[in-house]
């Protein structure tokens, strides 16, 4: 048999799969437990209308060892999971559902700590709280988490700032931003503050007519912004924006946004970027703010805390660019390192109890 399912998760040495399933209510899912050495381990579930299994099996894999990275490079006591509802979120859902998806997370005994992701709304997440407090992200708890991400990202972005310009003042630098809904918007008044000038597109019109107004943003078209002559590129749409064709194009000399898998092939364009000089801030460090949030929530912590640990996100990046420099390797890898290495380290550190 090609590809069995436990000799996938010995892959990336996932810790457990769960798959639920339950006719009366049409429930098909996956939970990943990736890793739990730093605590237990949370990601958003997903709900999508997978082509077949093994792409939900995939995804779901995928996706709770990004946690993982995500959760351990930002000093966060979390492991990394994830969860896959497979079926049409238009015309699946029923309460009846997401309260046997709940039962299934509390099976896991709060190995697993489940969120909103694509396809999910805080509705839902009520009802699978019926059956489980094993879920973070709720209405009228920590509520959402965008700023915090918009913060981190403007963070990082001006770390890298220091590093390429020299200063970290952000005053007449240009920078593109793609995508302004909830991130986007924040980290556009962040700069708009600073008196960057600030280029945006999105395909939704009166987002960005609304957004140029109210911080005088300069709209641009949605492929004319891979042309712009910038200084910072800030994808906060989509993933894979950084590809191939992308970067014959891109005049920037950082590349820091909150969307998540940016580079379209992290390994090939890693490596362009490293010898074109481009600074790339790796996409699951800057984009934490959403996971800290989330934290926050689990331990009981305020907004405060949460911005507050977003903001570590600048030392971080001067951290993960200092070592990229010293040891001639491109950026996302160092990340990886600095991930996996903090989860070897607190392993050890566990170990004697
Ligand atoms: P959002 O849906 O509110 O905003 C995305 C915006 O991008 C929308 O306004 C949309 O119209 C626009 N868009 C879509 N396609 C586009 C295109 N081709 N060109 C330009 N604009 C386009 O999402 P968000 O919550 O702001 O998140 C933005 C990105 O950051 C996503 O990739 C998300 O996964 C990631 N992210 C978000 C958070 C968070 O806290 N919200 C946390 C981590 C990562």
């Amino acid at each position: 048999m090609e590809n069995p399912v436990v000799e996938r998760m010995s892959e990336y040495n996932h810790e457990q799969l769960l798959f639920c399933n339950d006719n009366a209510t049409g429930l098909k899912a996956i939970i990943a437990v990736h890793n739990t050495t730093l605590g237990p381990a949370l990601g958003g579930t997903r709900m999508w209308q997978y082509n077949n299994e093994l792409e939900a099996l995939n995804d779901v894999l995928r996706l709770s060892r990004g946690m993982t990275y995500k959760n351990s490079i930002s000093g966060l006591n979390l492991g990394g999971g994830k969860a896959v509802i497979i079926g049409d979120s238009r015309k699946q859902k029923s309460e009846a559902l997401f309260r046997r998806f709940g039962k299934f997370v509390e099976s896991l005994g709060g190995k697993y700590i489940t969120a909103e992701d694509v396809g999910i709304s805080p509705q839902d997440m009520t009802w699978v709280n019926m059956e489980t407090n094993n879920v973070v992200g709720l209405p009228g708890k920590s509520g959402d988490p965008s700023p915090v991400t918009a913060y981190g990202v403007y963070m990082g972005m001006k770390a890298a700032a220091k590093k390429q310009f020299g200063t970290d003042n952000l005053a007449g630098k240009k920078v593109a931003v793609q995508g302004v809904g909830h991130v986007g918007e924040y980290l556009v008044s962040y700069l708009a503050k600073e008196n960057a000038i600030v280029y945006i597109s999105d395909i939704h019109e009166a987002s960005l007519q609304r957004v140029s107004k109210k911080y005088g943003a300069i709209v641009v078209g949605l492929d004319e912004i891979y042309e712009k002559d910038v200084d910072i590129y800030a994808p906060c749409a989509l993933g894979a924006t950084v590809n191939d064709f992308t970067l014959d194009h891109l005049k920037c000399s950082i590349i820091a946004g909150a969307a998540n898998n940016q580079l379209a092939d992290e390994t090939v364009h890693g490596e362009i970027m490293k010898e074109k000089g481009i600074i790339y801030v790796p996409d699951f460090m800057l984009n934490a703010g959403g996971v800290i949030n989330c934290y926050a929530e689990v331990k009981g912590l305020s907004s405060e805390w949460a911005m507050g640990k977003a903001e570590e996100i600048y030392q971080t990046t001067t951290n993960i660019l200092e070592r990229s420099q010293a040891d001639n390797v491109p950026t996302y890898k160092i990340a990886n390192q600095m991930a996996e290495e903090r989860i070897e380290a607190i392993g050890r550190v566990k170990l004697p109890m």
